[in-house]
């Protein structure tokens, strides 16, 4: 028995489907966000002369003002968003899991895949391979194809729609952050919140109560409850 989800018919009209990356293609997890944490961390106390309390602060403040700490030290700071980015993005990735049944799921999905993050390049290739998502994707729009302006910015989703040439009603975005599925929304797409960080990161909520289209705990749940429909 399939459970029911409301709105379905607005999957029939989704000929691409664009993720995101970090707590979405793969669950929270602790260690690797409080490496990332620690690290952007130890570069704002590095370029902003401020101790580790200051630097925690700032780092929450320009998240939640900017969207994306990297937007804030360039703004604030005039800190080179290349070095930034690759610096905070050197991780152990040895801590995710391969997930065979995301994997399941996402070649169950017809049509072209993408995968759209404010962190690096290099970090989203590193992912894809440690979670065994290789060969899925037709590409990725990372902070660097997005100048460094980060989502839930429209002219970022309009940079992204460009850049793979998609309509945005014909696309369906997976994101755990509210913001970004708000400014998805907005920039035409159909939107699904992933629910599974919600304890992990308050800087993401949206004011908005109809911020999405639909909600699930994670990639796999959601492809699993409309399979029926692709
Ligand atoms: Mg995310």
């Amino acid at each position: 028995m399939v459970e029911e989800i409301n709105n379905i018919e607005k999957i029939y009209e989704v000929k691409n489907w664009v993720f995101d990356l970090d707590d979405t293609l793969y669950p929270p997890n602790k260690t690797l966000n409080n490496e990332m944490g620690e690290r952007i961390s130890n570069y704002i106390m590095k370029v902003a002369h401020v101790d580790k309390e200051r630097a925690d602060f700032m780092k929450k403040d320009f998240y939640q003002r900017y969207g994306a700490t990297v937007w804030g030290l360039m703004n604030e700071y005039e800190v080179d968003p290349v070095d930034f980015t690759e610096d905070i993005h050197k991780l152990d990735l040895s801590v995710l899991k391969k997930d065979p049944e995301l994997r399941k799921a996402i070649e169950l999905l017809p049509g072209k895949k993408y995968v759209f993050t404010n962190g690096a390049y290099q970090h989203a290739t590193g992912v894809i391979k440690q979670v065994g998502l290789e060969g899925l994707f037709e590409g990725i729009f990372s902070i660097r194809e997005a100048e460094y302006i980060p989502k839930p910015a429209q002219e970022t989703f309009m940079k992204m729609f460009d850049y793979f040439d998609l309509i945005g009603e014909e696309c369906l975005m997976f994101d755990d952050n509210q913001k970004n599925i708000l400014g998805a929304k907005k920039a035409g797409m159909k939107t699904v919140w992933i629910s599974s960080n919600v304890d992990n990161n308050k800087y993401c909520m949206s004011e908005e109560a109809d911020f999405c289209d639909f909600q699930a705990f994670n990639c796999t749940e959601f492809i699993n409850k409309i399979k029926h429909v692709l």
